[in-house]
C-alpha cells in the first residue's frame, strides 16, 4: 500500500514538471500552482518514508518467542510487536 502510494505520488510529481506540458510553458499563475503542487507532493512522498519506517519491524528477538494471535497473526511475545 505503502509502495503504490509513493509511486502514484511519483509520477504525479514527474507529470507535473514535464517542461512540454501546456501548463509549463508560461510562468503564468497555473504555472507557480503546478510548482507548488509538485512541492507539496514531493513532500508526500518524505512523509509516506517516514511512515515506512516507523512501521518497520524493530523486534530482535528469537523465533522461539514467536506466537499466534487468535486472528491468525504472528507476533513477539517479548514486545508484543506483530511480525
Ligand atoms: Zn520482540
Amino acid at each position: 500500500m505503502l509502495d503504490w502510494l509513493a509511486e502514484t505520488n511519483a509520477k504525479m510529481r514527474e507529470g507535473l514538471l514535464v517542461a512540454y506540458k501546456p501548463w509549463n510553458k508560461e510562468p503564468d499563475i497555473i504555472h507557480r500552482l503546478v510548482v507548488v503542487l509538485a512541492e507539496l507532493s514531493g513532500r508526500d512522498t518524505e512523509i509516506l518514508a517516514k511512515i515506512r519506517k516507523e512501521l518497520e519491524v524493530k523486534c530482535k528477538h528469537p523465533k522461539k518467542f514467536r506466537d499466534i494471535d487468535p486472528k491468525s497473526r504472528s507476533y513477539c511475545v517479548c514486545c508484543n510487536q506483530y511480525l
